[in-house]
């Protein structure tokens, strides 16, 4: 289906034609007419599948048929997560804006506030914003939200585990009237907070659900190599980037300390890498992504900050050299490549921390993981046995009792004895306590 079939207004169109996009995605056939008429929307849809734009384009065509609710209020207000995706979302927005006599302004927190108290009493008719800074100027006066048309909540689900929920109550409450329309984008819908917000914000909403989160990305090749430490685990990634064809990668660790260590090490093997961690300013971190976005540097270091949000169409890699705490992480991390029909490698390393997580994920994705391995580099890790089944509710336990009875009592399954041989030393090691859970529930 050709954009021009959703019945979008002309100039957006002819600003979409500067994109040679041949047409539209899933997410934006379906969500752009239900929003255009004027239906709250709850949606969710894979990462690189079009979102923005299944958001931004509907909230300007509002704009451009009908009359402004208030001449001072912004008309459209997108919230999202993290500073990097509130710009890529500015980003589109401006392009979209293109010959338009509306003005936009990025509200972003940890940048100068007295700016954007000036920016605002310019009254710009859109907004694209991180909840934080924008409630902050709700509470200042520098903001009133009275006359809202539309609200959009872009990954809604990752502002909630943020933290964000009583900033997002407070524009909500700030926007609060009859005529408004809310947006909400998640990466998924099977998330309890994101529901009760919904319930909360949204007006009989359409559901629009394309895809699960854990669907398989076809445009991405995902790899696991076993490794027994941290010395294996270099030696694995400089063979990996030698081998690998890539135009650029990013490279994610389980923490800034890691993520500086990390990029210091690259460094000294000639490799030209990049730290962005969470410590840094907004211009520091500003000038990390621009130099990245030049090529300047090929390789991208850091922690789940740019997990969301970064989309660089060169990003041909990117490498879990920890894997993730959090499950929905893993996809996120990976969707930053294989972005907009590009192809991708998602290549992970999993050492004995990372195993419970490792667990989680193939669990989440539903597939049969198999280890791949490169000449010489073969570890002994071989990961962790099956822990003891998760506990049965009394009432099947009760059920199953008298056959249990009668069933030769099993052994408790040994530990894996050549598994303190395989740690070296300096290396802490990893003794998972807890059972793991069976979907990623935290
Ligand atoms: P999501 O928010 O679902 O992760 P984005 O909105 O960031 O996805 O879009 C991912 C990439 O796809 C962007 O580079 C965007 O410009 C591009 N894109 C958007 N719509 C289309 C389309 N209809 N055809 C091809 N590429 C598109
Ligand atoms: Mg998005």
């Amino acid at each position: 289906m050709q954009f021009k079939e959703l019945g979008l207004d002309n100039r957006l169109l002819k600003n979409l034609s500067h994109y040679d996009f041949k047409k539209a995605t899933d997410i934006q056939k379906q969500a752009i007419p239900v929003a255009i008429a004027g239906k709250d929307l709850l949606a969710s849809s894979k990462t690189g599948s079009g979102k923005t734009l299944a958001f931004v384009l509907p909230m300007l065509h509002k704009s451009l048929k009908n009359k402004a609710f208030s001449a001072k209020d912004p008309r459209g207000v997108i919230l999202a997560p993290t500073r990097e995706l509130a710009k890529q979302v500015y980003g589109e927005l401006k392009s979209m804006l293109g010959g338009l006599s509306y003005e936009a302004t990025l509200i972003l927190g940890g940048e100068n506030f007295n700016d954007q108290v000036k920016a605002l009493r310019r009254f710009p008719k859109f907004i694209v914003a991180t909840p934080g800074r924008l409630a902050d100027h709700l509470e200042h006066r520098s903001l009133f939200l009275d006359g809202l048309e539309t609200l959009v909540l872009d990954e809604a689900d990752r502002m909630l585990d943020l933290g964000f929920a009583p900033e997002l109550r407070r524009i909500h409450n700030a926007a609060k009237h009859r005529r408004r329309q809310t947006l909400m984008f998640s990466a998924t819908l099977d998330h309890a907070e994101v529901n009760d917000i919904a319930a909360e914000m949204l007006d009989a909403p359409k559901r629009i659900s394309i895809g699960v989160s854990n669907e398989e990305h076809k445009d991405i090749t995902q790899k696991f190599y076993l490794c027994d430490h941290l010395d294996h685990k270099e030696a694995l990634l400089e063979r990996i980037l030698e081998e690998a064809e890539y135009k650029q990668v990013i490279i994610f660790t389980a923490t800034r300390v890691d993520t500086d260590r990390l990029t210091k090490w690259l460094n000294e093997k000639q490799l030209k890498a990049i730290a962005l961690s969470g410590n840094l300013n907004q211009t520091q971190r500003n000038t990390i992504m621009s130099q990245f976005e030049r090529h300047v540097f090929k390789i991208l270091v850091t922690t789940d900050v740019a997990s969301r949000g970064l989309d660089i169409a060169t990003v041909t890699h990117v490498i879990n050299f920890d894997m993730p705490k959090h499950t929905e992480e893993y996809v996120h991390r990976v969707g930053r490549t294989g972005r907009a029909g590009n192809k991708g490698d998602a290549i992970s390393l999993v050492g004995p921390k990372d195993w419970d997580s490792f667990k989680r994920v193939e669990a989440f994705l539903q597939q049969d993981i198999s280890f791949s391995e490169l000449e010489g580099l073969k570890g002994k890790f071989k990961g962790f046995r099956p822990k003891k089944p998760a506990f049965k509710k009394k009432a099947q336990a009760a059920k199953g009792k008298a056959q249990q009875k009668k069933a030769t009592p099993k052994k408790p399954a040994k530990r894996d004895k050549t598994f303190f041989n395989n740690v070296a030393v300096g290396d802490s090691v990893f003794i998972p306590k807890k059972k793991p859970k069976p979907t990623d529930s935290e």
